[in-house]
């Protein structure tokens, strides 16, 4: 258990998500004695074991919590709930968008599959979409996403106010990262808990899974949001708070403008291509020199967010899709 800044406790708990390594969730004491957090960790014992001993760690008591309110719905932040909520009958609070999305099914596997049928429209190989989906994260939560949506969820909407421990929120929705997610806003506008939305050191996923949404021009107006609020301390999903969050969120844009330059030249070099060609033609920081090293995971991540740079430069007038024989192509314009 460490300070967070600005007062906040703050516990990291492991992930098998070796990119990660760790989440942040911020515990929020009561003066009663009870407890309320900030999102929920992953389900798997050991992370909610690092919860529940971080909580003991800082003197309070992991059968008193009272209130989760999750930053978005996605393994590493929710799950954990499952277990969490069972045990203590804490209620759950999530944005509204994860609550329609994905929990309505109480299955994640038709978003997964969703995404799936999209890469192979998309030109992914079959046996590399089978690889995926025997891998994702997600598939090995399906109990906990199950066990949630029996759950009475609160949905939290743009400018709600929510209170956690002694302290009032407001919330924000920042989509992008996910349709649904949100921010948590200290009334004074100095700081946040901002969950995937800025992270040091690398850049939040942003991928698509409907063709006819714009998920990356989503995550870039919610970034310019952020640069706009002149917060003093971002407190992230993962890794340390962030000091400057407006220079933050402004990076993290450029590297998009970027990135968003680089797929059109892939484009323009080939006339036409596929999104898992460009996928594989991307400079992704990664340590894997070809694309036969990447593991499933970085695969679907490489493939989700070369989809989302293609339909962002769809929506800027940039390039045009067209569909041959089942498969979808990418023009420059
Ligand atoms: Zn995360």
């Amino acid at each position: 258990m460490a300070a967070g800044g600005a007062g906040f406790l703050r516990l990291q708990a492991w992930l098998p998500i070796p990119s990660l390594r760790a989440i942040n969730i911020y515990p929020h004491p009561r003066g009663d004695g009870s407890v309320d957090l900030v999102d929920a960790g992953m389900y798997t014992a050991r992370c909610v074991h690092d919860i529940i001993r971080g909580l003991r760690a800082a003197g309070l008591d992991p059968c008193r919590i009272e209130r989760i309110v999750v930053t978005h719905f996605h393994v590493d932040h929710l799950t954990g709930a499952a277990i969490l909520a069972e045990a203590t009958g804490a209620e759950v609070l999530l944005g509204r968008g994860e609550l329609e999305l994905v929990l309505s099914t109480g299955d994640p596997a038709p978003f997964i599959e969703a995404a799936l049928k999209l890469f192979a429209e998309n030109g992914m190989p079959r046996e590399e979409i089978d690889l995926i989906r025997r891998s994702h994260p997600a598939m090995r939560a399906i109990e906990a996403y199950k066990a949630l949506s029996k759950l009475d969820l609160k949905p939290l909407s743009e400018g709600d106010t929510v209170r956690v421990g002694e302290r009032t929120y407001r919330v924000a929705e920042m989509p992008g990262h996910t349709p649904g997610h949100i921010a948590l806003i200290e009334e004074g506008e100095a700081y946040a808990f901002t969950g995937d939305l800025v992270l040091q050191g690398i850049t939040p996923h942003v991928t698509l899974h409907d063709p006819d949404t714009d998920p990356l021009g989503d995550y870039m107006a919610s970034l310019e949001r952020l640069a706009g609020l002149g917060l003093r301390l971002a407190l992230p999903g993962h890794r340390e708070p962030i000091e400057d969050p407006a220079g933050r969120a402004r990076e993290i844009l450029e590297h998009h403008r970027q990135r968003l330059d680089e797929v059109h030249s892939i484009l323009e070099k080939h006339g036409e291509a596929t999104g898992y060609q460009v996928a594989r033609e991307v400079r992704w920081r990664v340590r894997y020199t070809t694309w036969d090293e990447y593991p499933p995971a970085e695969r679907f991540f490489a493939m989700g967010e070369a989809l989302a740079h293609l339909r962002r430069l769809e929506v800027e007038g940039r390039a045009e899709r067209v569909e041959r024989g089942g498969l979808t192509l990418w023009r420059p314009l």
